[in-house]
């Protein structure tokens, strides 16, 4: 038994757990928003399968253990921010940042095409002397700094980019034709390059390991899948990414706990009947009522069958049949997409929009097949936050950015591959602002005007090491 165990050390402790609860102040159980989902319409992160133990510890265990706010008072002091943020907004390092971002907008690589991007950020870790494994996915790269030694904890940036023209005359605007960073995937490459560069600098500070994952094909191949697949994940207890925002100011970080980003499908169903003169429409079977059958009744599907406290979508954006106006086709192509914030709803819609195609074409006597792409793989979980690892962003933000430029923000019904992260460990995503007025930075990713305000580089960049060392430093 230690000198610190005995009746005096239990009253100091309540005294220090009671003043770490004023100090920490107020609660943020109002802005959950799966507290509306009642009826098993919503799987909580936490019931997702392989899910992280300490994390669980974390939450199941009873007021022995210690809870966020008691980690609050002990290790990490905000001059520790101060100092991040100094190092990233120094100016070498902004033009440095600025630099590498502009490169890789320079030249833009679609889905599992990086490969001077992935280049570039090898070539960086290099000099900064980083270890990583590659390659993973393909293009992509796991590095590593600290101590080699648990917790692990992971930040991921991805690097591809869209098959868009840019449209915005600057000077470093995209030298290949018809392919742009259209979505700020360049940023967030820069923006993991700078933490790594610091977090080097602070190694000696890491209480475990920074994993950072360079992932190919966000937008297409589900490259995070195929990350986690060749062991991006391995040893990894959490992992957090960050995302830029054109709708909020630049430097402002917002998330919010539970459903963030919609689960996201798509389908595509060939409805067939039997071809013939339309004067005689007796004599065929007409795959144009049957499908236009089953559009009206996909939209039962979220109006009657869905919580409406649970929000869903099904989109039809496609209806193809015939060309000759005299003519009753042969078959109708109907397309479109699905979306819902819990795998139960999501994978409920996918069953239901098969069923309701399938069912329909029959009572107007045709056939149907529905396929959903899954072999490639164009199915997307719900992207949903961790409620203690949100709390842990949310608290950084607020050291660094200030109370008054964290937000709360809604869910969105976009989608991200950063959920198959998500489902496997404990995660948070969350966004950071670039829209600046002056510089004309207010539209929306994947437009071929997107742009961004780069004074977020340095903010990024620094809130990826203040969440990962001070994570290290209260769980290390
Ligand atoms: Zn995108
Ligand atoms: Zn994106």
């Amino acid at each position: 038994m230690g000198p610190l165990q005995g009746p005096g050390f239990f009253l100091i402790s309540i005294l220090l757990f009671v003043s770490c609860i004023k100090i920490i102040g107020g609660s943020t159980s109002s802005d959950l928003f799966y507290t509306y989902f009642d009826g098993g319409a919503y799987i909580s992160s936490e019931d997702s399968f392989l899910k992280n133990r300490s994390s669980y510890r974390r939450s199941h265990m009873p007021s022995t253990s210690p809870s966020l706010e008691e980690e609050d008072c002990g290790v990490w002091v905000t001059k520790y921010s101060e100092e991040i943020l100094e190092l990233a907004k120094r100016p070498e390092t902004v033009e440095w940042l600025k630099g590498l971002r502009r490169r890789i907008h320079e030249n833009p690589e679609l889905a599992f095409q990086e490969y001077e991007t992935s280049r570039l950020v090898r070539n960086e870790l290099d000099q900064l002397q980083i270890s990583y494994r590659f390659p993973l996915a393909g293009t992509g790269i796991r590095a590593s700094v600290g101590t080699g030694g648990p917790p692990f904890i992971a930040l991921r940036a991805d690097m591809d980019a869209l098959p868009i023209q840019e449209a915005v005359e600057w000077e470093h605007r995209s030298k290949v034709p018809g392919k742009m960073h259209a979505c700020g995937h360049d940023a967030h490459t820069a923006m993991l390059l700078g933490a790594a560069k610091i977090l080097k600098s602070r190694e000696n500070n890491l209480k475990g390991t920074v994993i950072l994952i360079f992932q190919p094909a966000e937008e297409a191949g589900n490259g995070a899948k195929r990350m986690m697949q060749d062991g991006a994940l391995e040893d990894v207890e959490a992992i957090f990414a960050i995302h830029v925002s054109h709708e909020r100011p630049t430097g402002t970080i917002g998330s919010r706990p539970g459903p963030l980003l919609a689960g996201c499908g798509f389908f595509r169903a060939v409805i067939s009947g039997r071809k013939g003169d339309a004067g005689s429409p007796h004599l065929s079977v007409d795959p144009v009522l049957a499908a236009s059958a089953a559009v009206i009744s996909l939209q039962n599907l979220v109006s009657r069958e869905a919580n409406p406290l649970d929000s869903q979508v099904v989109s039809v954006a496609s209806f193809n049949g015939g060309d000759n106006l005299d003519q009753i086709p042969q078959s109708v192509t109907i397309a479109g997409t699905f979306r819902a914030f819990s795998n139960a709803s999501f994978y409920g819609l996918l069953k239901r929009v098969e069923e309701v195609i399938v069912e329909q074409a029959s009572v107007y006597r045709c056939s149907a097949t529905v396929d959903f792409f899954k072999k490639e793989t164009q199915i997307y979980p719900p992207t949903v936050n961790d409620e203690y690892m949100y709390e842990h962003v949310k608290k950084v933000a607020i050291d660094l950015v200030g109370a008054k430029n964290f937000i709360v923000v809604p869910p969105m019904m976009g989608a991200e591959d950063f959920s198959f992260y998500s489902e496997m460990v404990p995660a948070a995503f969350f966004y950071i602002g670039v829209r600046n007025e002056t510089l004309g930075s207010t539209h929306s990713g994947h437009s071929p005007y997107f742009m961004i305000d780069e004074e977020v580089l340095p903010i990024g960049a620094a809130a990826h090491v203040a969440i990962a060392e001070r994570y290290l430093n209260e769980n290390g």
